[in-house]
């Protein structure tokens, strides 16, 4: 068995960017493979809250502006997947709710934030018809009826991995480097702020090119692809240091997320809105069910941003307050709470605020890639193939193709 192999691609990061990107490179029939070091969609992709944004959210302070423009086409390509008949086959994915709500909320605050919101989604969406608006709401404030979607987060992991397991590779970051010619660059130093972690993962150049080496089981494995492209979300940042790039920085925004779990919870997919102007909505409720007769609130939105700044105990007790004043007539105390700190990880942008749209760097024959939403998937795998065309990189002929390994596993929501 030969232990170096040649392929067009090897992606780092099994999330759903690379997971998206892999079927996307496959199905145009460039020779790929992704390497996981930990869960596939273990990162923010397991535990997002899944929804499929048409981009009405953005337009909440009042006009559309670049991120709703880049999304807006989104729940379109992914339906046509989920139905069977686009881009990648999603049939297998399963859809939480077809529709997402927008709620004014209650409260002095919410009539001036319905107004506006009225505004900017005039034309984009409609007031909900009176039997799709959830019990609990009925008669209180407006709700409207958006083009968003949610997904199961785990079947949608599954989904796109299951038929490129064969190319699907665990991988450790010790067990992980990237051999070098006789080149007298001297290996990359570590940084402090890494110190301890389970590496070195060492990159060095080839006069043409980078060589990848790799244990997989016991063996020692040399890889040599054309580029090699860089979806490992936060672990990003470090894949660009050990890479020697000086471009591009990472940016992490933390996000306090809550769970709250019981039954006679009533299911919700809505962004509620809040008093005051901002952009996004004071809270945003997905529903996942842990077993038929519980289901569990996902909470974000901005409960979920300022929450960074509080203990667990404080965030559960202002999660409690918020729901407490919105659904008076449920029951909050005998429920079982769980925070969850997670970051999103996207481009650094020089104002700090979330990027528009999907986003790639490139340089020599890396791409570092970053989705910013789970539903602009599609739109970075779209720049990712035509940054390839460009660069004349065509599908390749590789005879030895590297042997099967057992897959990294399913990751899985922290609520579950
Ligand atoms: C709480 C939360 C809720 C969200 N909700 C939504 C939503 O409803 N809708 C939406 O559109 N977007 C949402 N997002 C944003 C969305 O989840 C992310 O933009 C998207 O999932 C990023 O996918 P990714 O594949 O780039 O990264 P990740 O999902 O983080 O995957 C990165 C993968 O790379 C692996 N990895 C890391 N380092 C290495 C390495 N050195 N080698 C190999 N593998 C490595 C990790 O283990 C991980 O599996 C949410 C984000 C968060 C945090």
């Amino acid at each position: 068995m030969p232990s170096s192999y040649s392929t067009d691609i090897v992606i780092f990061g099994g999330g759903v960017a690379g997971l998206w990107l892999l079927n996307r490179l496959t199905a145009e029939g460039y020779q790929a493979i992704l390497l996981e070091r930990d869960r596939l969609g273990g990162g923010q992709s397991i535990n997002s809250q899944g929804i499929i944004h048409g981009g009405l959210k953005y337009a909440l302070h009042g006009a559309f502006g670049g991120a709703s423009r880049a999304i807006a086409d989104m729940p379109r390509r992914w339906s046509e997947c989920i139905e069977g008949h686009g881009e990648i086959d999603l049939s297998a994915c399963r859809v939480l709710s077809p529709h997402f709500q927008l709620w004014s909320g209650v409260g002095p605050g919410a009539g001036l934030k319905s107004f506006l919101g009225s505004k900017a989604i005039a034309g984009k969406a409609e007031p909900a018809a009176p039997d799709e608006i959830p019990e609990i709401l009925r008669g209180r404030g407006a709700v409207y009826r958006l083009a968003d979607f949610v997904l199961d987060s785990a079947s949608l992991i599954n989904a796109l991995a299951e038929p490129q397991l064969h190319r699907i590779h665990a991988i450790r970051q010790d067990q992980c480097r990237v051999s070098s010619d006789d080149s007298a660059a001297p290996p990359p130093q570590p940084d402090p702020k890494h110190a301890g972690a389970a590496e070195p993962l060492e990159f060095h150049r080839l006069t043409a090119g980078r060589e990848l080496r790799v244990r997989m089981k016991e063996q020692l494995v040399t890889l040599k692809a054309r580029r090699y492209i860089f979806c490992a979300g936060e672990g990003n940042e470090r894949l660009i240091e050990q890479a020697g790039l000086l471009l591009p920085r990472c940016q992490l925004r933390p996000l306090k997320m809550v769970s709250v779990s019981g039954s006679s919870l009533p299911p919700l997919f809505l962004h509620v809105l809040g008093a005051g102007l901002s952009a996004t909505p004071a809270l945003t409720i997905t529903s996942h069910g842990r077993t038929e007769e519980e289901t569990v609130w996902y909470l974000g939105g901005d409960l979920a941003e300022e929450g960074v700044a509080r203990s667990d105990n404080a965030q559960v007790a202002a999660a409690k307050s918020l729901l407490q004043r919105l659904f008076p007539n449920l029951q909050f105390d005998d429920r079982s709470w769980r925070c969850l700190d997670i970051n999103r990880a996207e481009p650094a942008s020089a104002s700090g605020r979330r990027p528009d749209n999907a986003t790639i760097v490139s340089e020599q024959d890396i791409i570092v890639a970053w989705p910013t939403k789970l539903t602009l998937a599609p739109v970075m795998a779209d720049i990712v193939l035509r940054n390839l065309r460009d660069a004349g990189i065509a599908p390749g002929h590789h005879p030895d193709l590297l042997p099967v390994c057992p897959p990294p596993p399913l990751g899985r929501p922290f609520w579950s």
